[in-house]
């Protein structure tokens, strides 16, 4: 369900997700530019992506959880 995913800010540098989670691609975007005026952040690095539903802190497309899971079954 759409209406039920959620958005998370990931940053490369960190090596994963720093801000999570936000209810729609524009409360992620509005945090994201938040991380960039008031925090410092880089805007070149933070990247918004719709978040695993199975796990937390993972982006929907490209979750390590979900892939070592397949793997191991
Ligand atoms: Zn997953």
């Amino acid at each position: 369900m759409s209406t039920n995913a959620e958005y998370g800010i990931f940053s490369e540098a960190a090596g994963g997700c720093i801000y999570a989670p936000c209810h729609s691609p524009e409360e992620a975007a509005r945090e994201r530019e938040r991380l960039i005026t008031e925090d410092g952040e880089d805007a070149g690095d933070l990247t918004v992506n719709e978040l695993c539903p199975d796990h937390e802190e993972q982006p929907k497309h490209g979750c390590e959880d979900c892939a070592t899971e397949e793997n191991a079954s």
